[in-house]
């Protein structure tokens, strides 16, 4: 491919207007769309509308007039076509982590009036984000030795434990790291063959993975709201029960939100039905609204568009980064087969943070990822062909001509 061929693809591109919907500086090349989605028009307007005329004027009376109080359940109607699940399925709310949490609870509730006084197992991958590895502690912990019992398999040997070992399986479809996708589908059956249940982490994978979670009878998932779904920094993630599992909730986080009449003020706590019982507190409105008019960009794309616009994206940068020279010190560590990964490339290097701060400086955003790690997302709502033509040869030049070997470029800053 040359600098002409992209040119040519942005032409051709089905998303290329949807990049006018977000403030992005213009030059710059923004790869880490995987980790803070960028701000979109819509955004802006909305939470000047929220601060100034809801908030402002409106005060109180918003909860009702402006639709606050439904906030959760109306953003997560919004999150459900994008995740395959059904509008009554999805529900906003607090963060990943929290939601993890919750889900466990329910998982394990399930599990014990399956089998009354046997200790359950969790089943996690060693290489699983590390929020999910310390809520799966966190809660053994809390449960006891005789109560949980945590396994955590290596990724290489994930599928022979999810043959051996039933109970409860909390598991990421995409590595944070090497971008490597686990088939949820597969996995997910051969889970229940064993009587197990499913959390599946999708913070990696809404907004640019096709996925299908009811078909899949995907029993349990969660997701963020600030990576490809660009709601904001902090925005509020989302959980999602299947509706047959929704039969069974019971979480100890039983906040007023999540009761069946919050106005009532009872003294006991009644659950609210559906999925509506797994939110806690008051929801986060101004954050939540964010992601509300954020939501409105996937309006008119198609999932299988976003995906292979992000793979074609991926291979562009490819193909322009193996047209230069390049050092077998800087080598891929996502899969190579395009199917396999989701919509970031990652690559390793003993340098990988001055590289970061190098290409920052030259207008590429990237991500590092602690020990040697450099991660870069492929958002198919705002980037160009072009754009990742010319990351290609920018990575290329700064690792050929060691532009990164500079003393400025080793500073850490706490967030990476
Ligand atoms: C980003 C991310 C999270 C974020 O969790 P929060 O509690 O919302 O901060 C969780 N899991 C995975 C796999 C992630 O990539």
């Amino acid at each position: 491919m040359t600098l002409e061929a992209a040119i040519q693809r942005d032409r051709e591109d089905l998303l290329a207007s949807t990049r006018q919907l977000f403030d992005l500086p213009g030059d710059i090349i923004y790869l880490n769309g995987n980790s803070l989605g960028p701000l979109a028009k819509a955004v802006k307007y909305r939470l000047k509308e929220v601060l100034e005329r809801q908030w402002g004027e409106d005060l109180i009376s918003s909860w009702n007039r402006h639709g606050w109080i439904d906030l959760p359940l109306s953003v997560g109607k919004k999150i459900a076509p994008l995740i395959g699940a059904r509008p009554d399925e999805v529900l906003c709310c607090d963060s990943v982590s929290v939601n993890l949490f919750k889900l466990l609870c329910c998982a394990l509730n399930r599990e014990r009036s399956r089998q009354p006084g046997g200790k359950v197992n969790i089943l996690t991958q060693q290489e699983n984000f590390p929020t999910d590895l310390y809520i799966a502690q966190g809660f053994s912990e809390l449960m006891g030795d005789t109560g949980v019992e945590l396994v955590v398999a290596a990724e290489s040997d994930l599928k022979r434990q999810l043959q051996e070992v039933s109970g409860i399986v909390l598991l990421t479809q995409v590595n944070f790291r090497t971008g490597k996708l686990l088939d949820i589908e597969c996995m997910t059956n051969l889970a229940h063959e064993q009587g197990s249940l499913v959390i599946w982490d999708l913070s990696h994978s809404a907004g640019v993975l096709p996925l299908a979670l009811s078909d899949w009878q995907v029993d349990y998932a969660v997701g963020c709201g600030y990576k490809y779904l660009n709601g904001g920094p902090g925005a509020p993630a989302f959980l999602y029960v299947n509706q047959t599992s929704q039969q069974a909730i019971k979480q100890p986080l039983q906040g007023w939100m999540g009761h069946k009449a919050p106005f009532i003020f009872s003294p006991s706590y009644d659950p609210a039905a559906g999925i509506r019982q797994l939110q806690c507190g008051t929801p986060d409105i101004l954050s939540m609204s964010a992601l509300d008019a954020a939501l409105d960009c996937f309006a008119e794309v198609a999932v299988a568009d976003l995906r292979s616009k992000s793979l074609a994206l991926a291979e562009t940068f490819l193909v322009s980064l193996w047209s230069n020279q390049i050092p077998n010190s800087f080598s891929l560590i996502s899969p190579v087969s395009p199917a396999e990964r989701g919509a970031q490339l990652s690559f390793s290097h003993v340098s990988a943070h001055a590289i970061s701060q190098a290409l920052a400086e030259q207008g590429v955003i990237t991500d590092f990822r602690s020990p040697d790690v450099l991660r870069l997302g492929f958002s198919p709502l705002f980037l160009s062909f072009q754009q990742c033509w010319k990351a290609g040869n920018l990575v290329a030049r700064t690792i050929i001509e060691k532009l990164y070997l500079n003393s400025r470029f080793e500073l850490q800053n706490r967030v990476t």
